[in-house]
């Protein structure tokens, strides 16, 4: 690495949010800034899972592609979400085949409940350093309403072959170590990772295939010219014949309309200290993830060290540390109150893409561009399983084969007033708990 190299990996490392993964990953590969004007064949746009796995599958197939990424990778949602590998979409199989027919309902069941062995697979096929755990994902319920729809997506995924286990009563208290739930579904192809190191590993592979990953390189524009785009970054350009944007939550005005076809929420994430050794045992001994059924999720997971990081609302702005997410604490102290005197040492918040159908976006603008974002936070395992789908996509594969609707982009009405909108709800949520409903 020559000493410039140096300085941008260190430039853009500091400008990396200040969350437990930047102080436990594995270190950043070099990712030097786009210096030049350069023709590829793809071009993309944001370096997270969605455009680091679409790079590393088009690279595997000898395609000559680009990443540029405002900052690092990893810098996004990808370097600083829950860490939660969680199969499905937000919504249950059979409402999914009945929203898209029995066709590519069915695909997208299979794809998005396959998606965490995609990401355990690229760990192994890469050696990926990232704590990963196959440990299985839970859905928790405690509220009567999310018990019975628990049942419902025990029961339909079950019949597709999937393996999954409902725990319920002191069965789901065993299963967590709180007695605050009446059921909770185990769905043993999910897990949990550092997702910064996950990232990171990501982006080494793919440069390892040959793609191109340029960190610190802010698209400004991009215009469509004959034979493809330019793409344009305040140090250089490229041209190139195929273009995918994959800027999830921090989508910009890069294209008009799509900043305003998602709701870039906030969520918030506090991380304690590794635990001792008897409460370890005590809080989710199996160690899968957990998210509780309800309109605003907590999430949360023990990492392998023993620390418990929790998730859930945020203020919508950027948190920086622990103590502004004294709610979360004391949400976790309510489900296991044996934590009371736990040190929590970090806590932060990032944003990630909201729909206005909770279901993924494909957008095909023009024939020579993809757009794939808006994973409702459950984007771990579904953006990368995105990759080889996208990739295919880009390399000519017919739209029919692709697993996801791909649909046209759709501005959502009065989206200048999300973050009153995001924050009413946020606080109906909190009323809704304090009353017990
Ligand atoms: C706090 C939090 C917790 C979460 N927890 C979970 C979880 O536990 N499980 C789960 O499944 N999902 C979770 N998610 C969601 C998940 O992280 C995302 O769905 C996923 O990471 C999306 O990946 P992405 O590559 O599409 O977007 P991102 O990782 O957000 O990447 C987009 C990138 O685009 C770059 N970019 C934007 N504009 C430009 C530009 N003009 N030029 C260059 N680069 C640009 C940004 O810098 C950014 O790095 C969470 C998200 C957050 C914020």
């Amino acid at each position: 690495m020559i000493a410039s190299d140096i300085m941008q990996s260190e430039t853009a490392r500091s400008s990396l949010p200040p969350t437990l993964y930047a102080e436990t990953a594995r270190p950043a590969p070099p990712t030097p800034r786009l210096d030049g004007d350069r023709r590829v064949s793809v071009a993309i746009v944001g370096g997270g899972y969605t455009g680091l796995s679409t790079a590393l599958h088009l690279a595997e197939r000898g395609v000559d592609v680009a990443v540029l990424e405002a900052h690092e990778p990893g810098w996004g949602a990808s370097g600083r979400n829950g860490g939660q590998v969680n199969p499905g979409l937000k919504f249950d199989p059979d409402q999914i085949e009945a929203d898209f027919g029995p066709d590519l309902g069915a695909r997208m069941v299979a794809l998005a409940g396959n998606a965490p062995n995609v990401v355990f697979d690229l760990i192994q096929r890469h050696q990926i350093a990232c704590e990963a755990m196959q440990t299985g994902t839970m859905r928790a319920a405690w509220q009567p309403g999310a018990h019975t729809g628990l049942r419902t997506t025990s029961e339909q995924w079950a019949r597709r072959g999937a393996p999954v286990a409902l725990f319920e009563g002191s069965d789901a208290q065993a299963a967590t170590g709180s007695a605050r739930y009446s059921g909770v579904l185990l769905d043993r192809r999910g897990g949990q990772l550092n997702p910064l190191g996950y990232a990171r590993g990501l982006a080494q592979a793919a440069m390892q295939a040959g793609a191109a990953v340029h960190g610190d390189t802010k698209v400004t524009r991009i215009e469509p010219v004959s034979g493809g785009w330019r793409v344009v970054t305040p140090t250089g350009t490229l041209q190139a014949e195929k273009l995918l944007l994959a800027t999830n939550g921090y989508s910009d005005d890069l294209l008009p309309t799509l900043r305003r076809s998602i709701v870039p929420v906030y969520s918030a994430i506090v991380a304690s200290e590794p635990m001792r050794p008897e409460l370890a045992a005590s809080v989710m001994p199996g160690r899968a993830s957990l998210y509780e059924m309800g309109d605003i999720t907590v999430y949360y997971r023990v990492d392998r060290e023993s620390r418990l990081l929790m998730g859930g609302r945020s203020i919508q702005r950027e948190i920086g540390r622990a103590e502004e997410l004294g709610y979360l604490v004391a949400y976790a102290e309510r489900l296991w109150p044996e934590l009371r005197g736990l040190r929590w040492t970090h806590g932060w918040s990032g944003q990630l893409a909201v729909t206005r159908d909770h279901y993924p976006h494909v957008h095909e603008p023009n024939e020579a561009a993809l757009v794939c974002l808006g994973y409702n936070g459950r984007g771990v395992a579904m953006s990368s399983a995105m990759g080889p789908q996208l990739a295919n996509r880009l390399i000519g594969g017919a739209k029919a084969d692709f697993d996801m609707p791909v649909t046209g982009i759709r501005p959502i009405p009065l989206h200048g007033l999300w973050k009153q909108a995001v924050q009413a709800r946020v606080a109906y949520g909190r009323i809704r708990d304090w009353l017990g409903l």
